[in-house]
């Protein structure tokens, strides 16, 4: 595998990720998810986003295992609405090791994605699956979840923050 996992500080985690052709891309897609699942199974994640494997492109996967996500895992191309009242729980990040801190998101999500055969699918979720959606979401325009913490949340861990990017930046250059 040639892809490795992006931590806080690399370039990649911050660019707007475009649009994949399910058709024309399918070897490319299939390769990228199989990264990608392999780097979400090596760390345990819940969800992955491509840009924390390096690819800057509109493609996420979730953790079966771990999520009710009636036997979907792979989302391409999603289109995320939220709704329900904003709930506040407990969120990390691979990218970000270490941090855990409480985010306000709200409660549903309705996600319309690809799958790995370019079919599209609906979903409706709620609770934590509900939230791993928007936290991937995110991902594919460059946000991550502390930027959505209160101003003193940042505060507090701004040492955090820049001891992983100084930590983990020889890492993320290696690809
Ligand atoms: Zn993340």
């Amino acid at each position: 595998m040639s892809r490795r996992l992006q931590y806080y500080g690399s370039d990649i985690l911050r660019k707007k990720s475009v649009e994949v052709d399910p058709s024309e891309g399918a070897e490319y897609l299939h390769e990228l998810v199989k990264d990608m699942k392999q780097l979400l199974t090596m760390e345990r994640g819940l969800g992955l986003a491509a840009p924390q494997a390096g690819d800057n492109v509109r493609v996420f996967i979730l953790n079966p295992d771990e999520l009710p996500l009636g036997g979907r895992w792979v989302f391409m191309n999603p289109r995320v609405e939220t709704g329900g009242s904003p709930i506040k729980d407990e969120e990390g990040c691979l990218s970000i090791p270490g941090v855990f801190e409480a985010v306000r998101r709200p409660s549903r999500v309705t996600v319309t994605a690809s799958d790995l055969e370019g079919v599209r699918f609906t979903l409706e979720l709620t609770d934590y699956a509900a939230r791993a959606v928007q936290h991937e979401n995110d991902h594919l325009d460059g946000i991550l979840f502390v930027d959505r913490l209160s101003p003193i949340r940042k505060k507090l861990i701004r040492k955090q923050l820049s001891e992983i990017r100084r930590e983990y930046a020889g890492d993320s250059r290696i690809l």
